[in-house]
Order: structure tokens, then C-alpha cells, then sequence
């Protein structure tokens, strides 16, 4: 029977956050609503990320559905929607889960509501699973890589299709190469025109090697700083800092040599360890930045709305869904957990542990 029949039920299973931000499962949270400009998809797969845990315990919102990334298929489009998107399609993408503001929705559900624009759709190359990796990431790298207060990237996928490259290429620092938002990182920079390089650990040289990482160093080698320095002779200006602690943030801007550079974290990076060098210009970015929408969090995770991120994104995912087709983003490597939404909890668990290394966990809902 097409999905455009099945009745949508007022009520569905997810991962909601308990009383004190943990997450836990719940049989009757209310099915989103969609408006204009949203569709609702039916989840397929979900995958996890760190945030999935840290935003419960630092910004508890009771009840709020938790979860950025899915695949699924489309089986409602809003009244008013400009899109060419249709039910029965399926798609992925991130959503800003364990969103206080938006506590309705969230990827750990049955259904899951979803920006009309903000969505890509599933190449056959790719797997719902291999598919919900991605979202995330996409828009991390987004705003990292492109973001006008961040790295600020002059050449893009498309620019670089179109342009010479320059010679030697511009070397860009991907420090934590072999995570979930590294890998895609590393194939966005390519595919734009520069040279990435890499810290991650040794057993993920490859991983980093196959995605277009042309060196690759381990972070807790003591020659770590000498040895990026002297592979890049002095032209580093750019670090994509996805650790984003004490240890990455001082050999990120060791790297960076004189006159300075940029650097972007995707954790808030105490100030004190930030002021050493006015010459290296710092950010911080959110992946939900991508929306343009207000982001209401204290701690210095907040943001005033920024409608010029939204029109960005939106290029930027015009040409992603486009090397997407093309088969030219490889999706991080995952790993199938068993359990459906029960076993989330506990895989969540699992990547807290810190014992998950060059994968992303992943759930068929
Ligand atoms: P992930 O796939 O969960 O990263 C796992 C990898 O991190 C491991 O394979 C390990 O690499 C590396 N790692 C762990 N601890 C490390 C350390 N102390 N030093 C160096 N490397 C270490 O990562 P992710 O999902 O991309 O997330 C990465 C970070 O970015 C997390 O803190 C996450 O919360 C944050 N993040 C933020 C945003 C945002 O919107 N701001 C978006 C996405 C992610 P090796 O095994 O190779 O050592």
C-alpha cells in the first residue's frame, strides 16, 4: 500500500529525555505537527551523535524528543510547501533534536518532521542506514568549512569544478580525521579544491587515506606539531578542530604558523586557552546554524537568528545532494545495532564510553 494511504497516528514511540535531560523511551509522545515549508517522514534509520547525550545533560528539556539524524520516507507534505519533493520519496537529514525550543521533534522517533528545504534525497547507491549518517555531518561541515564567521572557505565543490587549482593546493588541518564529521570533511575539502591533512590515530590512517586525506598524524606522537608543520612548510592557515579540547586546541594553533590563521572548533573552547595567539581567529559552531533560526541555549551555546546561514546552507546542500548522486560522498562506515528504538539507549551509552573509533552507530527503526 503506498505510505500516501497509511493512516498517521496522533500518537507514536521515541526517545524523549526524563525529568533530570536522560534519555528513555516513551510509547505516547504526540506525532509532530508539520506547517508550511515541512514534510513528515516516516523513520527508517537513525544514527547517533555525541550531542544525542551531552544536550540532555547540559541543557535538560523534559520530555523533548531526542535525535538529529534519520533516513525515512515522506508520507505528509504541509499545505503551502514549494517543493519537488513528494510522499513515497524517501530522504535524510539532520533535525535539531532535544531542541527545548522545538521539543515536539526529534530524529529518535517513528516520525520525525523535517525542513522541505533542508533535505536530501536517497541516492540508490546508498542505504537508509549508510544514508542516516550523514545529516549531521553535512551540516556541521557547512558551517564549519563555510560558515561567514568560521573558516569562511573562498572555493566551494562548485567553484572548484569550474576554477584551476591553485599550486601547491591550500593544506587545511582536519584534527580528529577518523570522526563521523572528519571523514566528511575531508571529501568536502578535496572536492573543494584544497589539500586536507589529518590527526587521528594510527589504526585510522587508511580511513582518512581513502576519503582524500593526503597525510595523515597521530595526535599523541610528541613530534605531532613539528611534523604537520614541516609537511606543510609553514602554509597551515586553517584547522578544523573536531576534538575541540585543551590537547587539540594547542596543537591546532601550534600548527598554524606565522601570520595566523583560522581555526573552528565544534565544542565551546574555554577562552583562556583561545587567547594565546591574536594572530589565529577563532570560532565555534552549531550544526543547526544551518537553519538560520534562533538557537535559544545558555552557556555561550545561544544564537541570534541568521538568515544568511539558511541561504548558504541551502546552496551548499544543492551541491552536496549533487556529488551525492554522483556518487562522490562516501558516508562514514557504520555499525548496525540490534534493538530498534528499545536498543538506543543503550548505544548511546556505548559511544559515551568513548570506546566507538571511526564508526557511527546506527539503528533501524
Ligand atoms: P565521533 O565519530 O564520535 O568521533 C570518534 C573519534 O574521536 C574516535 O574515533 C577518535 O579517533 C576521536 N577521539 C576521541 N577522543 C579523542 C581525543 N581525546 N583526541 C583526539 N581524538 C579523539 O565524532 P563526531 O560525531 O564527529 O563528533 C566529534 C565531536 O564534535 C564531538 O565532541 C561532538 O559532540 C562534536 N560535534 C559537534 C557538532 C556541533 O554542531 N557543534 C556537530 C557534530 C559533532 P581515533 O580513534 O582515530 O583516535
Amino acid at each position: 500500500m503506498p505510505s500516501s494511504l497509511l493512516k498517521i497516528p496522533s500518537q507514536q514511540r521515541a526517545i524523549t529525555q526524563d525529568d533530570n535531560g536522560k534519555p528513555r523511551v516513551t510509547h505516547d509522545a504526540a506525532v509532530p505537527h508539520i506547517s508550511s515549508g515541512t514534510v513528515l517522514v516516516k523513520t527508517a534509520s537513525v544514527a547517533l551523535n555525541p550531542s544525542d547525550f551531552k544536550m540532555g545533560a547540559a541543557f535538560p528539556a523534559p520530555g523533548a524528543i531526542v535525535g538529529m539524524d534519520f533516513s525515512g520516507q515522506i508520507v505528509a507534505i504541509a499545505d503551502g510547501t514549494v517543493t519537488d519533493l513528494a510522499v513515497g520519496d524517501t530522504v535524510f537529514a539532520a533535525v535539531h533534536g532535544s531542541n527545548p525550543m522545538r521539543p515536539d521533534n526529534g530524529a529518535f522517533a517513528e516520525y520525525v518532521r523535517a525542513d522541505a528545504a533542508m533535505v536530501f534525497r536517497l541516492h540508490a547507491s546508498l542505504s537508509p542506514r549508510q544514508a542516516a549518517t550523514l545529516g549531521t555531518a553535512l551540516s556541521t561541515c557547512t558551517m564549519a568549512l563555510w560558515g561567514e564567521h568560521a573558516l569562511a572557505l573562498s572555493s566551494t565543490p562548485d567553484t572548484a569544478a569550474a576554477a584551476q587549482a591553485p599550486d601547491p593546493l591550500v593544506p587545511v588541518l582536519v584534527y580528529g580525521g577518523s570522526t563521523a564529521t572528519g571523514t566528511i570533511a575531508i571529501q568536502l575539502l578535496r572536492l573543494s579544491g584544497y589539500d586536507p591533512i589529518v590527526t587521528c590515530s594510527p589504526r585510522n590512517f587508511e580511513l582518512c587515506r581513502s576519503r582524500g586525506a593526503s597525510a595523515a598524524f597521530d595526535y599523541t606522537s610528541p613530534d605531532v606539531v613539528g611534523n604537520i608543520q614541516a609537511h606543510t612548510r609553514g602554509l597551515l592557515k586553517y584547522a578544523l578542530d573536531c576534538i575541540s579540547d585543551a590537547q587539540s586546541v594547542d596543537i591546532c594553533y601550534q600548527a598554524i604558523q606565522r601570520p595566523g590563521g583560522k581555526y573552528v572548533s565544534l565544542e565551546l573552547v574555554r577562552d583562556e586557552l583561545l587567547q594565546k595567539r591574536r594572530a589565529v581567529k577563532a570560532a565555534f559552531v552549531l550544526a543547526p546554524e544551518v537553519y538560520g533560526e534562533e538557537i535559544r541555549l545558555g552557556k555561550g551555546y545561544g544564537r541570534p537568528a541568521n538568515p544568511n546561514n539558511r541561504t548558504m546552507a541551502m546552496r551548499l546542500f544543492t551541491s552536496f545532494q549533487r556529488l551525492i548522486d554522483e556518487q562522490k560522498i562516501v558516508p562514514h562506515p557504520s555499525r548496525a545495532l540490534d534493538g530498534g528504538l528499545d536498543g538506543i539507549v543503550a548505544g548511546l551509552d556505548l559511544l559515551k564510553s568513548g570506546s566507538v573509533s571511526g564508526e557511527k552507530l546506527v539503528f533501524t527503526i
